[in-house]
């Protein structure tokens, strides 16, 4: 029988230390280019500018009549009508109007438009209530968009306002990061395809599944690994298969003191082993190794330990792998509506579900907050950053949140 270690030989480093560690590592991936018009959730590689003016012509802004600021409030005779994509020809003289609808190009001769409501149009003469400066209610060439202006910047998350802007500029094809491909190894002589039979004492693996779905979410590839017995040769064998396909390599369990635990020694061997414990909870033997230009996370395997370190150590890594400008998720300031027990030894990132009322961002705990609790996951939408402490923080304590889902 193997000894069991007292104590990890790897030292203990802070969250904010991990988190530079790895992203210190992170090279974006290459681009390719895709269509345009359907990229959102992808990442631009590049940056994209205005080819030309939006409006290209001035234009009527409202349904109305195009006339001469200069003739004042006197009565016109209504000469043509203007519709939006057409293009007249014409040009509005002294004592002159023409019907023109919204999006309608000014007619030359032209340099202000009244809207509707504000006239009257009786045998075809036209009286105005109210005098017209030059330029008003017309929209300038450019006003929305000069030629040469920066449309989106790279490393933008395409959203559905940008989709839109770049089909106004004519920007059909984009270059955008390349997803990364994850791939997802569980460990554990106990662990089982939740379809298959579950004998006596055995895990269903619940870490492959959600660690596949939470990269996704992040933007990637998943790829799935299997399960890999507790046997150094298979989990060694199991995770150089993965890294001749993947650029990120997670594995769930194996990571922990434990005789089985056979990660570490495994990445040690292969490759460059960055840390090997965080001081945070739920997820302290968090373990981040690189081998050549992969990234390693070896993954505590409880269910919520893993998720949530997956959530603060390797999602951002995910994010800037795929060229975001902004991979972290937002923070901000919640006030305790339910009260919450702070770890006495580690800084701890609670479940919580944040709502916004009278003004303030409340974050109500998810209840028991035990590393094998799924259901403290269930419905959160933040992580609550709990100082370490001996004392119970009443209501209305002020913390900082990630925002992890939709408020
Ligand atoms: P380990 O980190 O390997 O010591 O595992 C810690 C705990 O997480 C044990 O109770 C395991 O049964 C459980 N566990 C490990 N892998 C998985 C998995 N893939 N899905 C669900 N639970 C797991
Ligand atoms: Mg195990």
């Amino acid at each position: 029988m193997t000894e069991m270690h007292r104590e990890s030989p790897y030292p203990m480093v802070s969250l904010a230390t991990a988190r530079a560690m790895v992203i210190a590592q992170v090279a974006s991936l290459n681009s390719e280019e895709i269509d345009a018009l359907s990229a959102e959730g992808r990442v631009l590689a590049a940056t994209i500018s205005a080819p030309e003016d939006v409006p290209d012509l001035p234009k009527s802004a409202m349904d109305g009549y195009a006339l001469r600021s200069a003739d004042g409030l006197i009565l016109r005779r209504v000469v043509a009508e203007l519709t939006a994509g057409a293009q007249s020809g014409l040009l509005i003289g002294p004592g002159e109007a023409a019907r023109i609808m919204t999006g309608a190009p000014m007619p030359a001769g032209a340099d202000a438009m009244i809207p509707v409501e504000l006239t009257e149009e009786r045998d075809g003469l036209l009286s105005i209530q109210r005098k017209l400066k030059p330029g008003d209610y017309v929209h300038t060439v450019g006003q929305d968009i000069a030629a040469g202006q920066q449309v989106l910047a790279r490393g933008t998350l395409i959203g559905a306002a940008d989709v839109g802007l770049l089909a106004t500029v004519g920007v059909t094809r984009v270059p955008v990061f390349r997803r990364p491909r994850v791939a997802v190894l569980a460990t554990g002589d106990e662990v089982v395809e939740p379809s298959a039979p579950r004998p006596a004492g055995a895990v269903r693996d619940s870490n492959r599944y959600a660690l596949m779905a939470a990269a996704r979410e992040a933007g990637c590839e998943a790829i799935s690994l299997g399960i890999a017995p507790d046997d150094y040769a298979g989990q060694r064998a199991a995770i150089l298969r993965g890294l001749e396909h993947a650029d990120v390599l997670l594995t769930s369990g194996g990571v922990s003191m434990g005789t089985r635990d056979l990660i570490k020694p495994i990445l040690a061997e292969i490759g460059t082993v960055h840390f090997g414990r965080i001081n945070f909870k739920p997820g302290k033997p968090t373990t981040f190794a690189t081998v050549g230009g992969t990234l390693i996370f070896g993954l505590p395997g409880y269910p919520v330990s893993s998720l949530v370190s997956f959530e603060v150590v390797v999602r951002p890594a995910l994010r800037a792998l795929q060229g975001d400008a902004r991979p972290e998720r937002p923070l901000a300031l919640a006030k305790l509506s339910t009260p919450v027990r702070p770890s006495h030894d580690r800084p701890e990132y609670q479940r919580v579900v944040l709502s916004w009322r009278d003004g303030t961002l409340w974050a109500a705990s998810t209840g028991g907050q035990g590393s094998s609790r799924l259901l403290s996951m269930r419905g959160a939408n933040g992580l609550l950053l709990v100082p370490a402490g001996d004392e119970i923080l009443p209501v209305g304590t002020q913390l900082e949140v990630l925002i992890t889902g939709a408020l």
